[in-house]
C-alpha cells in the first residue's frame, strides 16, 4: 500500500484497511496533537485514491473494514464522499464497516440529509475527538469549537444513523483545571450518549504548543494519582443509557473497561483499588504511549 507521512487511525481499526483519502487535518491547530505537523493538508485526487483501491483489491484477499484516514475525511464534500462509498463498495463488496475521523465542524457543516445518505451508502461508524467538555480546556487547546457544537455535532451523527465514538483526554485541563474538565466532559458526553466511549490521558509530544507550555511553566500536567482521580470524577458523574467505555488505551495509567451505566460501581471499584496500589498497579510513564 502507498501511505503519505505517518497514518494514525483510531486503536480499534487495527485490523482494518487504511485508506488515505486527505492528507493532514484540515484543522491542525490543537495545541497537543503534533500528529499531522509535517502535512499540509489536501484532498487527495480521486485518480489516487482509485489507484490504492485497485492495488489493495489485488493484495487482499478479504477486506472487512475499512478506515479512511487522514485526520477528518468526513471534510470532502458530500457528492465526492459518495462517489468515493460507490467505488469502494463496488470493488469490496464483503466489507463490513467503513469508518472515518469527522471534526466537529463537519458534521455541523453538512445537512442531516447528507450525512444520512453518507451513512447509507458505507459509512457505518464516527470517531469525534471530544477531549474535553469543558469551554475554557476547549478554547486553550484550540480545539475549534464549543462543548454546544460539540454535543449538536455528536447527535447529529447519531440521528445519521451512525455509529458513534468520542475520545476525552485525561488530563488535557492540567492542574488548574481538572475538576472542570471531569465535570463538564461527563456533562457533555451524558448529553451526547454515544455508542462508544474512549479515554486516553494526555501524552504530551515535543514541539507542539502544549509542549512549549509546559516548557514555560503555563501547564502543570497531573500525576498519575490527580489523572486517576480526575477520570473517578468524570466516571461517578456520567449519566448514560449504554455506552461502552474503553479506558484501555496504552497512554493510561490504568487499564478500564465496562459498559455504563451497568460497570459503573465496578469501574470505581478498580480506580479505587489502583489508587491504594499506586506503587504497583499505576502503569509508569516509560510504559505510555499513543
Ligand atoms: S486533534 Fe484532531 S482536529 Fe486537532 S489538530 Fe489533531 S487531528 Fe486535527
Amino acid at each position: 500500500m502507498r501511505y503519505e507521512g505517518s497514518i494514525y487511525r483510531p486503536p480499534s481499526e487495527a485490523y482494518s484497511y487504511i485508506l488515505q483519502v486527505t492528507i493532514g487535518c484540515s484543522h491542525n491547530a490543537c495545541t497537543f496533537c503534533g500528529m499531522y505537523k509535517e502535512k499540509n493538508f489536501r484532498l487527495r485526487s480521486k485518480k489516487e485514491i482509485l489507484e490504492d483501491l485497485d492495488l489493495a483489491r489485488k493484495e487482499c484477499a478479504q477486506v472487512k473494514r475499512i478506515f479512511l484516514a487522514d485526520g477528518n475525511a468526513l471534510v470532502m464534500k458530500t457528492e465526492e464522499m459518495l462517489s468515493l462509498l460507490e467505488e469502494i463498495q463496488g470493488r469490496f463488496p464483503e466489507v463490513e464497516r467503513i469508518s472515518l475521523y469527522a471534526a466537529p465542524k463537519d458534521l455541523l457543516r453538512k445537512s442531516s440529509e447528507d450525512l444520512k445518505a453518507i451513512r447509507e451508502a458505507g459509512i457505518d461508524m464516527v470517531y469525534l475527538g471530544v477531549e474535553s467538555g469543558s469551554d475554557n480546556v476547549l478554547r486553550k487547546i484550540n480545539k475549534g469549537c464549543s462543548s454546544e457544537e460539540m454535543i449538536e455535532a455528536g447527535r447529529k451523527a447519531m440521528e445519521a444513523g451512525m455509529t458513534l465514538s468520542v475520545t476525552l483526554i485525561s488530563g488535557i485541563g492540567g492542574k488548574k483545571l481538572s475538576l472542570e474538565h471531569a465535570v463538564e466532559s461527563a456533562r457533555v458526553v451524558s448529553k451526547i450518549k454515544p455508542h462508544y466511549l474512549g479515554l486516553l490521558t494526555l501524552l504530551v509530544q515535543e514541539g507542539t504548543p502544549l509542549f512549549n507550555e509546559i516548557q514555560n511553566g503555563e501547564f502543570a500536567l497531573l500525576s498519575p494519582v490527580e489523572a486517576l482521580k480526575e477520570t473517578k470524577i468524570l466516571i461517578r458523574k456520567l449519566e448514560l443509557d449504554e455506552t461502552i467505555f474503553r479506558g484501555n488505551h496504552p497512554s493510561n495509567y490504568v487499564a478500564l473497561s465496562g459498559t455504563l451505566p451497568f460497570d459503573k460501581d465496578k469501574l470505581l471499584k478498580e480506580i479505587d483499588h489502583a489508587l491504594e496500589n499506586e506503587e504497583t498497579h499505576l502503569r509508569g510513564d516509560q510504559w505510555r504511549r499513543l
